[in-house]
């Protein structure tokens, strides 16, 4: 059985150190030892080593919001997998739609990004997620299609059990415009089905799929019901912490 993971995306937030520090403070003892969920949170690069700290002795994950795909070199501004690892991450988030429209990263792109992530040992999440044109234009399951495809292109099954997915629409994040739990669970069985198709009905059924978009504390029980959600990815509700531990709550 899969088991749930909830995931704060902090994005470019919050400002300082000290604030970075008092949130996952704020969760870390929200939360305790035991949970039945897992449970990360992805701070920008600059606060992971500090927020590593304070996690220390609590079941959080620490995950970054990307990486780059060679580990070291003349590369000016990127961070590789093995730095990660090196401060305490034990996640990755991989094509963000922020990333994919804001910044041009194709699936490509996110590709060796993956395979790069599963040599450092880091767990991805792996972002994909159609806009609101393509929605409209019933497009949905190509731009799935085409995401899932070209990001996960060259993985074994294996390879493929050990990634996260995040469906993640983009007209739903940061919108306040979440995706119905019908929506969402329809998205989520066709990703599993892509899934089976390709790697196997075994390795669809140990795939985590998270649901990211305007998740908060009153829409969160009834997508983490859905069959086929197993967890979401979290903006906004993430950057206070007793929003999201209700998250959290609703995951258990
Ligand atoms: P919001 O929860 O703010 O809509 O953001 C979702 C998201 O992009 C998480 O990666």
């Amino acid at each position: 059985m899969r088991t749930l993971l909830i995931a704060g995306n902090w994005k470019l937030n919050p400002t300082t150190t000290e604030a970075a520090v008092a949130l996952a403070e704020g969760v870390k003892t929200g939360l305790g030892t035991a949970t039945d969920v897992h449970v990360a949170v992805a701070p920008p690069f600059v606060f992971l080593g500090q927020v590593d700290g304070v996690l220390e002795g609590s079941p959080i994950g620490l995950s970054a919001q990307d990486m780059y795909w060679e580990n070291s070199g003349a590369f000016t501004g990127e961070v590789s997998g093995c730095m990660l690892v090196d401060v305490g991450c034990t996640h990755v988030i991989l094509g963000h739609s922020e990333r994919r429209h804001g910044m041009g990263e194709t699936s490509e792109v996110v590709n060796k990004k993956l395979k790069a992530a599963l040599e450092a040992k880091l767990i991805p999440i792996v972002c994909i997620g159609e806009t609101k044109e393509e929605r409209l234009g019933e497009q949905t399951e190509a731009v799935l299609l085409e995401q899932l495809s070209g990001s996960l292109a060259g993985l074994s099954p294996e390879q493929a059990a050990g990634v996260v997915l995040a469906y993640e629409p983009v007209w739903a994040i940061g919108t306040g415009l979440t995706a119905t739990p019908e929506q969402a669970q329809a998205a989520h069985a066709f990703i599993r089905g892509w899934l089976a198709k390709v790697f196997g009905e075994a390795t669809a059924a140990r795939v985590v799929v998270q649901y990211g978009g305007s998740v908060k504390p009153d829409n969160a029980v009834q997508l983490l019901g859905c069959p086929d959600i197993d967890g979401a990815l979290v903006g906004g509700a993430s950057l206070k912490a007793s929003d999201f531990l209700a998250i959290i709550k609703a995951g258990q």
